[in-house]
């Protein structure tokens, strides 16, 4: 048999039943530790956490050495981050300045924000093999997850623990990790002549171009007065 719509609509609805709703409904009175209080005994814990905190103070006076808080920027030349913390992207160089990097260009392809760029010199004359011409990293987009430093297939990328990379332009995040256009440190000793090799390590600067957020000139924007004795 079916039911029509007229049918339908006179069937009654049972009466529901929301119990004790408002209890369900209304927040219990404030509590500590799950049991009711009154004020005074709210106002009674207070000032014993108070207490508790200002001996704990006071207790550093008398034992320094279990002060964990760290004194920052005091201690600016003995902090050390944690081993996994990364705070920027550094290409690695040797104690002659070399760096490993061959320009193959796959952390640039597997980077997802397209945080790295890599050009390259297709045949250096001296090596006749590719070598690295800029190594650009943009530390304004970069989500430091690190996949640059794990598919890097020569270990030459690692996060450094610095930290305080504070600017007022953005343009300032931009920066070329590598300190010289030229060879990796292996193609370079394969020369085995040192003056040959030394003039296959162009020097490049911190900030230099050609990248439009490289402190350069923009349209309305004029160029960054970079001029720190560390921009090289
Ligand atoms: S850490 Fe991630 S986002 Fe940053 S440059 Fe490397 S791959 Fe790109
Ligand atoms: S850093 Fe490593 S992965 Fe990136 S271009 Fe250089 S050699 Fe290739």
């Amino acid at each position: 048999m079916t039911t029509t719509t007229s049918d339908q609509a006179n069937i009654e609805s049972p009466p529901m039943d929301f119990g004790d709703l408002k209890s369900q409904c209304v927040a219990p009175r404030p509590s500590i530790m799950g049991r009711r209080r009154s004020l005074s005994g709210i106002l009674w814990l207070s000032a014993k956490g108070i207490l508790r905190g200002l001996l704990t103070t006071l207790s550093y006076f008398r034992r320094p050495s279990t002060v964990v808080t760290q004194q920052y920027p005091e201690n600016r030349d003995t902090l050390q981050m944690f081993e996994r913390y990364r705070g920027r992207l550094s290409l690695i160089h040797n104690e002659d300045g070399e760096h490993g990097c061959t320009g193959c260009q796959i952390c640039e392809r597997l980077c997802p924000n397209g945080s790295i760029i890599v050009t390259k010199d297709k045949k250096n004359e001296a090596t006749g093999k590719p070598a690295l011409d800029q190594f650009i990293w943009r530390q304004d987009t970069c989500t430091f997850c690190n996949i640059c430093v794990l598919v890097c297939p020569f270990d030459t990328l690692e996060m450094t623990g610095d930290f305080e990379s504070s600017v007022y332009d953005r343009r300032l995040l931009v920066f070329n990790l590598n300190e010289y256009a030229g060879p990796t440190a292996d193609q370079l000793e394969k020369l085995g002549d040192e003056e040959l090799a030394k003039a296959q390590m162009k020097p490049m600067k911190k900030y230099q171009g050609p990248v439009p957020m490289c402190g350069g000139e923009l349209d309305g924007i004029p160029k960054l007065d970079t001029g720190k004795s560390d921009d090289a």
